[in-house]
């Protein structure tokens, strides 16, 4: 396929010999905090986790406590005794819920590298449509799994030669006489899970692009919501942002990057009730990767690919606004006002990666005005909620049992999500072990690109 041929070219450029020979840097991993021992593998999905902080997805309850996974799902929380299942015990370690990244582009062995560090659910926004009845059937089934689990909005809503621009396959686009009911339909016939609309008309006059216009996504949002399901955006500009959310998006997975905010439109994108999903990674120009690449808790467990994918240096950008800090102040008053803020990191888009980047794009959203808590609630229970995910993002009887085990409580600080130390997906303790080859993709690493890339 094209999307793979090129990725294997990329590869071939400046990939060290080491990288190409499949040699995996191994860090000494910390001994010191071993939390649960080989003995202790939990089998069958069932366990109890003992002796451990918990954080709910929204609060820390008191004490230490136990946590009785049966089969996949959470069945009790409190002071419990063994019974007959494996016993780990945490020794004080803090427990969460897995993570979602509610903005990511997968390709081959990206929901596995997701996996591995702790993003247990992801939400694609503009994928390819042929892995959508697997994921599906994955994410229904609580069986032992190697990868997150995955909805996604599959082909995206846009027009021929609009964003993104080379997303490596082809895809229906949106002509002017598109009748948006029926292709909105077609799309959930391929089994898009929500309808994901681009409204981006690049930077004229240097970089324009075509885009849909307001009465074509307002059109695409309204057959959405027909038939039950979310419209969500990607817009960059905040006058477009404004008119997307009165139109009636669900959420837009990004913020404003070219202006910040003022009162009136805030309120206006609060009496919304739309999400934002800000990508603070995408314009941070690589602080976030340098950050993973310069820790020895994380870069053990970087598989190939995420180790090339963040040791890419974004483009020289000369008299590039400062993205980050507009981003992050439409952030602030967003969060400020009460708009839902939802974790995603848009990989693989520029020096992003699946997993790892999740971990920095929360210590953007701390440093942009959330508490750790809250950080850690847009990475659990907001997306839960607001993206319909009824099953998991708490910890709470019933829900399923993906959890994470930190050494060091990330509520106090955000990097010590860092110090995640074992995660269990659906009840399975998960392997972080990174694979050693190099995968040749068969998707696109340019799908999510942005205007302002
Ligand atoms: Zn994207």
């Amino acid at each position: 396929m094209a999307g793979g041929r090129r990725l294997v070219s990329v590869l071939g450029m400046g990939y060290s010999r080491r990288q190409m020979l499949g040699i995996v840097p191994v860090a000494a991993v910390s001994a010191a905090w071993p939390g649960v021992s080989a003995a202790a593998r939990p089998e069958g999905g069932s366990v109890l986790i003992r002796n451990v902080h918990i954080f709910d997805g929204r609060r820390m309850l008191d004490g230490r406590r136990s946590v009785l996974i049966r089969d996949g799902l959470i069945a009790r929380i409190g002071d419990l005794a063994p019974e007959g299942v494996a016993v780990v015990d945490g020794r004080g370690g803090t427990l969460l819920p897995g993570l979602i990244d509610s903005h990511v582009h997968t390709f081959e062995g990206s929901s596995a590298d997701a996996l591995r560090f702790g993003v247990t659910t992801e939400l694609e926004m503009f994928g390819e449509p042929g892995q959508l009845a697997a994921a599906k059937r994955q994410r229904r089934s609580r069986k032992q799994v190697t990868a997150a689990d995955l909805w996604s909005a599959g082909n995206g809503v846009t027009v021929p030669g609009g964003h993104p621009v080379r997303p490596g396959y082809e895809f229906p686009r949106v002509l002017p006489d598109t009748d948006l009911d029926s292709f909105v339909a077609d799309r959930l016939q391929e089994g898009s899970d929500y309808l994901k609309f681009v409204y981006e008309p690049g930077d004229p006059p240097d970089r324009p692009l075509p885009s849909l216009t307001l009465a074509q996504v307002t059109a695409t949002i309204a057959a959405a919501h027909r038939r039950g399901r979310l419209a969500v955006g990607h817009v960059e500009k905040l006058k477009l942002y404004v008119e997307a959310v009165r139109a009636g998006a669900d959420g837009i997975v990004h913020v404003p990057y070219n202006a910040v905010a003022g009162a009136a439109e805030v309120e206006m994108i609060r009496r919304s009730g739309s999400f934002a999903v800000p990508t603070l990674s995408v314009v941070d120009w690589g602080l976030g990767a340098k950050s993973l690449l310069a820790d020895d808790r994380i870069t053990p467990w970087l598989s190939p690919t995420q180790e090339y994918l963040l040791s890419q240096e974004p483009p020289e950008r000369p008299g590039r606004p400062d993205l980050l800090g507009i981003a992050s102040a439409n952030v602030r008053r967003f969060h400020a006002a009460g708009i839902p803020v939802l974790a995603g990191a848009d990989a693989p888009v520029r020096a992003n990666v699946s997993g790892a980047s999740l971990l920095t794009e929360l210590e953007h959203l701390v440093r942009a005005g959330l508490t750790p808590a809250e950080a850690l609630t847009a990475a659990t229970a907001a997306p839960a909620r607001h993206l319909r995910l009824a099953d998991r993002g708490r910890i709470t009887p019933g829900r399923r049992a993906d959890l994470i085990l930190t050494s060091a409580d990330p509520t106090r600080d955000i990097t010590n999500l860092r110090t995640l130390h074992t995660i269990w997906k659906n009840g399975y303790q998960v392997d972080r072990t990174p694979p050693a080859e190099v995968r040749r993709s068969s998707a696109s690493m340019t799908v999510g690109q942005t205007s302002t890339s």
